[in-house]
C-alpha cells in the first residue's frame, strides 16, 4: 500500500468494551510513531461499556456511529454497521483499516473494506475453538475477517499455527503478543500510583477482609439459559462457606440479569456489582484468589496477575492458559463447578499449581510491534 498524503491514514474501528481495552494501547502507540494519520471510529454496538472505556483512556472518537438499539438483533446490527461503517470509508478514505479480535464490528467492517479494496489488519488474529457455534458468533467473526485481512496480528504462536492451518500467508502473520498485557500493565501502573483510582474495589476489599474472594463474571451467549441457572446454583452453594466472598459485576444484558439478580440477592457474602470500570475490575482480579468467567478476555488478563481461572465454557479458543496450568475449562454444570473451586481452596498444592503467574498472552509491548509491522507495511 502506498499512499499519496504525507503520512497514511488509518482507521481504528471497534464497538464494544473488550476490543477498546485491547484497541486503545493500539493507538496510542501508532500516534506515538508520528508517521499516520490516526482517526477512531467506534460503531457503540455496545454503548455505556465501551464509553467506561473511551473515558478511562481518554480516548475521543473521531467518529461515534452510536449504532446500539435496544433487543438488538444480529442481523439488524450487522446491517446498520455495513451501511454506517461504509459511508464512514467513503467520507475518511482511509489507506488502512486496523480491527479487533471477533465481534460484528469486527466482521462487518471488515467486509466493507473488502467491498472498496481498503486493506485491513486484524488485531488478535488466529484464534480458533474449532467449533462455529462456540464462541457463537465469534467464531465465524474473526474466521471471516481472516479471509479479508492482509495483515494479522496473531497473539501467540499457537494463534498463528492455525492460520497457518487456514492457508494464510506466513508472511502476513505475525506474533505480536495480546495487547490486552499492554492494557493491563497500563491499569496496574495506575492503580499502583494510585488506588483511589479504584473506588468500588476498596470499600469491598475492606467489608470481606476476612474472606477469600471469588471474582465470577459471566455474559456468553451460549450460556444463556440453562448455563446461567447453572452457574448462579454454582454460587449459591459457593457463598454458603464462611470463608468466601464472591464479587460478581453483572454484564447488563438482560439474559444475565434475569437469571442472577433473583438468584444471588440477600447473601452477605456476595456482592453483586453493576459493570465496572477497567480499573476496577483490575483490581478486583488481583484482591481475589479465584475467577470463575466465561469471558474471553478475562482468560488472557488473569493468569498474569497469577491467578487461577475456572474457565465455565465447554470449549475456548485461549488454549495457552490451559496448557499452561493456569486456567481449566468446567462447563456449567454446577456440581463440576463446586467441585474444582473447592479443590483450589481447600488444596493449596493444586492452588499453587495454578496460581504461578505467567504470561502466555505476551509481554505489555505488542501494540508497539504492531505499530512498527503498520508502518513496514505503509
Ligand atoms: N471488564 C471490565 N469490567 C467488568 C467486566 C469486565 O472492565 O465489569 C473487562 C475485563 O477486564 C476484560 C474485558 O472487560 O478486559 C472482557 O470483556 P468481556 O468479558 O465483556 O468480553 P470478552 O473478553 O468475553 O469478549
Amino acid at each position: 500500500m502506498k499512499s499519496e498524503r504525507a503520512k497514511p491514514r488509518i482507521v481504528v474501528t471497534f464497538g464494544t468494551r473488550p476490543e477498546a481495552i485491547k484497541m486503545f494501547p493500539v493507538v496510542f502507540a501508532l500516534r506515538e510513531t508520528g508517521l499516520f494519520d490516526v482517526r477512531v471510529v467506534v460503531t457503540a454496538q455496545h454503548r455505556e461499556l465501551l464509553d467506561s472505556v473511551l473515558s478511562l483512556a481518554g480516548l475521543i472518537p473521531d467518529l461515534d456511529l452510536d449504532l446500539m438499539l435496544p433487543n438488538q438483533s444480529l442481523d439488524g446490527l450487522a446491517s446498520r454497521i455495513l451501511t454506517r461503517f461504509g459511508e464512514a470509508l467513503d467520507s475518511l478514505r482511509p489507506d488502512r483499516v486496523l480491527v479487533h479480535g471477533d465481534t460484528l464490528t469486527t466482521m462487518i467492517a471488515s467486509l466493507a473494506c473488502y467491498f472498496r479494496r481498503v486493506p485491513v489488519g486484524h488485531v488478535e488474529a488466529g484464534l480458533r475453538s474449532g467449533d462455529i457455534y462456540s464462541p457463537w458468533p465469534e467464531e465465524v467473526n474473526r474466521k471471516v475477517t481472516g479471509v479479508i485481512a492482509d495483515l494479522h496480528f496473531a497473539p501467540t504462536e499457537t494463534a498463528a499455527a492455525a492460520l497457518r492451518a487456514e492457508n494464510v500467508a506466513h508472511s502476513a502473520i505475525h506474533v505480536t503478543g495480546n495487547t490486552v498485557i499492554d492494557a493491563l500493565l497500563h491499569a496496574r501502573n495506575r492503580l499502583a500510583a494510585d488506588p483511589a483510582l479504584a473506588p468500588a474495589i476498596a470499600p469491598l476489599k475492606a467489608r470481606f477482609a476476612s474472606r477469600r474472594i471469588i471474582a465470577v463474571t459471566a455474559h456468553r451467549r451460549e450460556n444463556f439459559g440453562a448455563g446461567m441457572a447453572g452457574i448462579a446454583q454454582a454460587l449459591q452453594q459457593l457463598a454458603a462457606r464462611d470463608d468466601v466472598a464472591i464479587i460478581y459485576p453483572l454484564h447488563p444484558n438482560p439474559n444475565v440479569v434475569k437469571v442472577m439478580r433473583p438468584a444471588l440477592a440477600g447473601y452477605d457474602n456476595i456482592a453483586l456489582l453493576d459493570p465496572l470500570d477497567y480499573l476496577d475490575f483490575v483490581a478486583m482480579m488481583d484482591a481475589s484468589e479465584i475467577v470463575l468467567t466465561d469471558s474471553g478476555g478475562i482468560q488472557e488478563e488473569a493468569p498474569s496477575l497469577g491467578k487461577p481461572v475456572l474457565v465455565m465454557r465447554d470449549t475456548t479458543e485461549r488454549p495457552e492458559g490451559i496448557a499452561a496450568g493456569t486456567a481449566q475449562l468446567v462447563g456449567t454444570d454446577p456440581a463440576a463447578i463446586i467441585a474444582e473451586a473447592t479443590r483450589l481452596l481447600d488444596r493449596p498444592e493444586d492452588y499453587q499449581a495454578m496460581a504461578r503467574a505467567h504470561n502466555p498472552y505476551g509481554d505489555g509491548t505488542a501494540s508497539r510491534r504492531i505499530a512498527e509491522i503498520v508502518a513496514g507495511a505503509s
